[in-house]
């Protein structure tokens, strides 16, 4: 069956010494608890190789939040999937709309990107979501099933029960805007409903799927509560220890 997961995105957010403190902050926090899904960090490259040396695998997963589209070679300033994966990562956001919005990220580069994250043993946690005036206008399903469908239904079934996705509607991510928690169920039945049509109902059934977008310890509860609602891909909140694991604690 699939899992609850929770899983923190720091985006461009603390130096090396504070991020290292963070991910200790957390790992402690996990200490001799049982939370009842599983718990990441992905965190900015240059801190991984050295959150992973002070983190319990066991007890806390580490991802990266992007990596390049090309395996090696000259492309100046890019980090590979290998590289993400030597440092002891085993998870990578892919698609976050971040991406897709300020750096030109389409389906094309993402589906090369899920090559190589497969290739170097890599978990993607993909994002999908529709913009606001896609919400308005009544095209958010429709946006949403072409995003999945053009990236990663090229896959084999074995291959897309190794992705999990992450549901997060541009309009609220980090505007403090959450969907509500029937807005998230409502997307989240019908995502799991392309996924059967596609790969079949345990293909489907065994998919997590995450929703992102100004989650917090006061609404976690209540989206988590939801059938579809597999967890959390948290921004803002993910970046002090004690309001990601009021998330994690949700469940
Ligand atoms: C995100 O960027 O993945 C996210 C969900 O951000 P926030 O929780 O800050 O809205």
């Amino acid at each position: 069956m699939r899992k609850n997961i929770v899983a923190g995105n720091w985006k461009m957010n603390t130096t090396l010494q504070e991020g290292v403190a963070l991910a200790k902050e957390v790992n402690a926090a996990l200490e001799g608890v049982q939370p009842k899904c599983d718990v990441i960090i992905c965190v900015p490259f240059t801190h991984l190789a050295s959150v992973n040396d002070v983190i319990d695998a066991n007890k806390l997963g580490l991802g990266a939040e992007n990596c390049a589209d090309h395996a090696s070679g000259a492309y100046t300033g890019e980090i590979s999937a290998a590289m993400v994966a030597s440092t002891g990562a085993k998870y990578v956001i892919l698609g976050h709309s971040e991406r897709r919005q300020y750096y030109g990220e389409t389906s094309e580069t993402l589906k090369e990107k899920v090559a190589l994250a497969f290739e170097n043993g890599l978990t993607p946690i993909f994002c999908i979501g529709e913009v606001l005036e896609e919400r308005e206008n009544g095209t958010y399903f429709d946006v949403v099933k072409a995003q999945i469908e053009s990236a990663l239904f090229h896959l084999s079934a074995e291959d897309f029960g190794r992705i999990i996705l992450a549901y997060e509607p541009v309009w609220a991510i980090g505007t403090g805007k959450t969907a509500t928690d029937d807005q998230a169920q409502e997307m989240h039945a019908f995502i799991r409903g392309v996924i059967a049509d596609k790969y079949g109902k345990e293909v489907a059934d065994n998919t997590s799927i995450l929703y992102g977008g100004s989650c917090k310890p006061t609404n976690a509860a209540a989206l988590f509560a939801k059938p579809d609602v597999d967890g959390g891909l948290i921004g803002g909140a993910a970046l002090k220890a004690d309001s990601f694991m009021g998330i994690v604690n949700a469940f």
